[in-house]
């Protein structure tokens, strides 16, 4: 059993993208906007402005209080999509209760959605157009691709249906050729699917959903699940998969550290498509 080790790929493609960006006089910027003061929001922004300081991108914090007008926020990201300097813009999710997220969010200008969640750049993942891949899904396959797992023919079976993490999955599970199958919160019998996965990817934040019994031998086992229980992090898959599967990303170390550098990788590209700069 092979443990994919998401924090070790992830500091190599960190490294990469800080030569690079060493090399540019004007840096990357990222703008975040953050509203209220959801407690695992708070950590993971924090750890995307590390990742942003580490490889040289800055980082532009709107801060808003839960009860800011929508109108204001909408009129800031207005203001960024202009900005020429700014290459890319995120609005953290959850937002408190009360906000339009997809008008928040379809705000964004598609060349600057680093995070690829306006409908445009749904649209585009669809129609195989170059845009922005949510940097979930846009980790987990470079992880297939670091680690040579061919999805070609493959049953590849994802759990949770999220704007996020699964849906934007199907299409780039889809483009390797792969057989995907989509489980979700009303789906009865669901070992019935998990037993049948060659690949199987799991994104529910139900602790330990997946046990041993209910994947196939030899399979890959994606984790992306983040519980806290206790202070400790826990996955949506039980370790003793590793009896079992062929790989293993585990939780934590597997997808999330990915995550936060497709993050930068998207902004580098974005950066580099507003100033005409050609990949070599
Ligand atoms: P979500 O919370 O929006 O939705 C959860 C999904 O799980 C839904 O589609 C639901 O139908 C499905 N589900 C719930 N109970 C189920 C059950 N019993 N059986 C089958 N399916 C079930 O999902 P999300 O935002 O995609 O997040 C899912 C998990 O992944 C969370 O733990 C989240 O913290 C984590 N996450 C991790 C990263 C990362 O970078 N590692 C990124 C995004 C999300």
């Amino acid at each position: 059993m092979i443990t994919i080790d998401g924090n070790g790929l992830a500091a190599k493609i960190k490294d990469e993208l800080k030569s690079e960006i060493d090399s540019y006089e004007i840096k990357p910027i990222l703008a975040v906007i953050t509203i209220g003061d959801d407690e695992s929001s708070k950590v993971y922004v924090n750890n995307k402005k590390k990742a942003c300081n580490y490889v040289g991108i800055s980082f532009l914090h709107f801060d808003y209080v839960s009860f800011v007008k929508e109108a204001e926020v909408i009129k800031k990201i207005e203001e960024l999509n202009k900005d020429n300097k700014v290459s890319g813009i995120i609005v953290q999710l959850p937002l408190p209760k009360g906000y339009d997220v997809n008008k928040i969010i379809n705000t964004i200008n598609n060349n600057k959605d680093v995070d690829g969640l306006t409908n445009e750049s749904i649209g585009k993942l669809i129609n195989k157009e170059d845009g922005f891949i949510p940097c979930t899904p846009k980790g987990i396959m470079s992880i297939f691709d670091y680690y040579k797992i061919n999805l070609e023919g493959k049953n590849v079976v994802i759990i949770g249906r999220s704007n996020l993490v699964g849906k934007p999955l199907i299409q780039e599970c889809l483009k390797k050729d792969a057989t995907v199958t989509i489980c979700h919160s009303k789906t009865s019998d669901l070992k019935s699917y998990t037993k049948k996965a060659d690949i199987l990817i799991v994104a529910t934040g139900i602790k330990h959903l997946i046990n041993k019994t209910m994947i196939k031998k030899d399979s890959v086992i994606i984790d992306v699940g983040i519980n806290k229980v206790n202070n400790k992090l826990y996955g949506d898959v039980n370790p003793n998969v590793e009896e079992k599967c062929s790989y293993l990303s585990p939780v934590p170390g597997g997808v999330g550290p990915m995550t936060v550098v497709m993050l930068l990788q998207n902004t580098l590209t974005a950066y580099k498509k507003i100033n005409g700069i050609k990949n070599e």
